[in-house]
């Protein structure tokens, strides 16, 4: 044990004042709480817009030429708001006209949400202040330096006894800031912890955990007790947004816990993330349902396919050729279907599709669009027997047409792809089948 808790924050956790005071008790609670990372200021309502969002439109209109002066004069008028109600010393403006001279770099821009939030918190609870920038390291095309990343962070943060980390974002090798994706704060939190060694990383949010399924669709899902990393993986990867996809890989390696907590109830246990789970825990067989919209499947039938040496793969490299990652790969004897993001598929479509029909001469191709995959996630999958008739009884009963299946090679997950219209009926569906059941 080295009694360091990393503990993140997320948007709404820090989207005003009161939140700010909140999640200073949360700190203040437990001495292990040595170093945060906060997110920028997120929504406060459901109609509120983000200061990354704000950011992003600021350096938009400053590309397009536009007048950006409303869009500025907002954001700082939000962290002017939270400075004056923590009653605290900060000189915002030095901040906005620093800012409003690099509004030609997009990345640079995005961060100085996470970067003046951090600033701010650390100045209320009178601590160090550390510049992500600064410990956080890309190699020139843009992957995490991960040796370097823990060891310089590691020893930088380890020579302060606690500090306010910025979220989102780190250095390319000439200096200049380049952020993770969307939500790239918890991949922060999780580098964090990993760095300096944590006993645990909390990710502090505004639901008291991770849900069996997304609360926007399912009124009042359970909340997952106990789940491991690779189950959380397969969730967020397929749509539980909780937590970002990335974030698992740091702490996984070094076997640190995550707890997912809920700033608003913070006496609430939360989700526990671990490698394995606890003994004598009793569960059910699926432990999470998550989905998402947006997929097309490409179906390519021959006769005789299986005959032909490397149809597969020639296939896939085709995909792969013209940088589209593919989602899955369910195949038939003489069928193969690719299922890729929609979006990305149909800038390429009219390439890709000839040079299928160039280089394997298929009978058949056939594209599906709105297609959506839901992953009913489980490790108690594979021991269990009936799992998959279950499902598709469910959906079945709801009169739902199951347009694709693929079981991962563990018996991990089971993904159904069901029309897009389909989608909320079929999560609903689902739950009530195999977690609320
Ligand atoms: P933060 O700003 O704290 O990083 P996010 O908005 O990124 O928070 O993630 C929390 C939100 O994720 C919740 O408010 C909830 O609406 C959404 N969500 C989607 N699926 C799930 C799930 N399975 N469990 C919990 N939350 C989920
Ligand atoms: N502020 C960033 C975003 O809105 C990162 C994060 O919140 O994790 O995507
Ligand atoms: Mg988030």
């Amino acid at each position: 044990m080295n009694n360091i808790i990393t503990a993140k924050f997320g948007g709404t956790s820090l989207a005003d004042a009161s939140q700010i005071k909140k999640v200073a008790a949360i700190i203040t609670a437990n001495p292990e709480r040595k170093y945060v990372v906060a997110s920028a200021p997120g929504k406060r309502f459901s109609d509120d817009i983000k200061i990354t969002d704000m950011l992003y439109k600021c350096h938009a209109q400053f590309t397009n030429n536009e007048n950006y002066s409303e869009t500025l004069g907002k954001i700082r008028e939000r962290y002017a708001g939270i400075i004056s109600e923590l009653g605290i010393e900060f000189d915002i403006d030095a901040e906005i006209s620093e800012l409003e001279k690099n509004l030609a770099h997009k990345d640079y821009t995005a961060s100085r949400g996470e970067y003046i939030n951090s600033k701010i918190i650390a100045k209320f609870l009178n601590w160090p202040f550390f510049d992500a920038a600064d410990g956080i390291f890309f190699t020139s095309s843009g992957v995490l330096d991960e040796a370097k990343t823990f060891s310089t962070l590691g020893e930088k943060l380890k020579a302060l006894s606690c500090a306010v980390i910025p979220g989102f974002y780190g250095a390319l090798p000439d200096g200049s800031i380049k952020t993770f994706s969307r939500g790239g704060s918890d991949v922060t939190g999780s580098i964090v912890a990993r760095s300096v060694n944590a006993d645990l990383y909390e990710n502090w949010t505004d639901v008291s955990g991770m849900l069996s399924a997304d609360p926007r669709i399912v009124k009042n899902p359970r909340v997952i007790d106990f789940i491991t990393y690779t189950e959380l993986r397969e969730l967020s990867y397929m749509g539980a947004s909780v937590l970002h996809e990335d974030a698992v890989f740091p702490v996984r390696k070094a076997g640190i816990p995550i707890n997912i907590r809920n700033t608003n109830r913070p006496d609430d246990n939360g989700t526990m993330i671990t490698a394995s789970l606890p003994k004598n825990l009793s569960r059910k067989a699926v432990t999470g349902i998550a989905g998402r919209k947006g997929f097309s499947s490409i179906r390519v039938e021959k006769s005789m396919m299986n005959g032909e040496t490397g149809f597969g793969a020639k296939l896939l490299y085709i995909f792969s050729d013209n940088g589209l990652p593919f989602e899955h790969c369910p195949t038939g004897i003489d069928t193969i279907s690719v299922v890729v993001n929609s979006d990305l598929f149909d800038e390429k479509r009219d390439k890709i599709l000839r040079e299928i029909k160039n280089e394997l001469d298929p009978d058949f191709v056939m594209i599906e669009k709105n297609l959506s995959a839901i992953a009913v996630v489980g490790e108690g999958m594979v021991s269990v027997k009936g799992i998959a008739a279950k499902i598709f009884s469910a959906l079945a009963n709801a009169g739902i047409n199951i347009r694709m299946i693929d079981q991962g090679s563990d018996e991990l997950n089971i993904i159904i792809g069901v029309d897009e219209k389909d989608y909320e009926l079929a999560i609903n569906s689902l739950y009530k089948a195999m977690i609320e059941a």
